[in-house]
């Protein structure tokens, strides 16, 4: 089996959720089938050692599934880029502007060391409004995001564009 048809049918599409007219990716079938969810972060830490990344940051939250597993499997640090108010130290803090009001992401002021390769894990591109903001917390950081590894991407959204013209330094990496 291979890995787009596993994504094809363990990602499922829920209709008018989280509200009318938006069709949601569910990941839990795949996080629930480890014949699924052990290839997924074997090719997600190949792409972390192949960029040469000695980081892996994950998104609040379904990132954080997927990067932690990914972080150990390439054998690199894991960082969580967190929601605001949720880590306990001094921060560097990103708002960004969603479909509907803004919301704030944060990243410990230690959490690189400095000129630090960093790949950003999530699991789905789709306005591309959250990896953008975690780049620039990234580099607020000091250190590089070279990549961008997702299960997939929604096309319509025009994330990629926004991503690439926003951390053109990073590349954005599917399944
Ligand atoms: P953005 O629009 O900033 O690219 O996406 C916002 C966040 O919501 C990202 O962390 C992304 O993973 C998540 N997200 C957006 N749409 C979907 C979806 O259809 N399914 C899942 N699982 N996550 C989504």
């Amino acid at each position: 089996e291979d890995l787009s048809k596993v994504l094809a049918t363990r990602i499922l599409d829920v209709p008018d959720y989280p509200q009318p007219g938006v069709v949601f990716k569910d990941i839990t079938p795949l996080l629930g089938d480890p014949s699924a969810f052990a290839p997924v972060v074997a090719a997600m830490a190949e792409q972390v050692r192949a960029a040469g990344a000695t980081r892996v940051a994950g998104l609040e939250a379904r990132g954080f599934i997927l990067a932690a597993p990914v972080a150990l499997a390439a054998g690199v640090g894991f960082v969580p880029v967190r929601k605001a108010g949720k880590l306990p130290r001094a921060t560097y803090r990103e708002d960004y502007h969603l479909e509907y009001g803004t919301a704030t992401i944060e990243v410990h002021r230690d959490a690189f060391a400095p000129g630090e390769r960093v790949m950003i894990v999530d699991d789905i591109l789709a306005t591309g409004g959250t990896a953008v903001a975690a780049a620039n917390l990234v580099r607020d950081a000091g250190a590089e995001p070279v990549g961008l590894s997702v299960l997939m991407e929604l096309g319509f959204l025009n994330g990629r564009e926004r991503f690439e013209q926003a951390v053109p330094e990073a590349e954005i990496l599917t399944l």
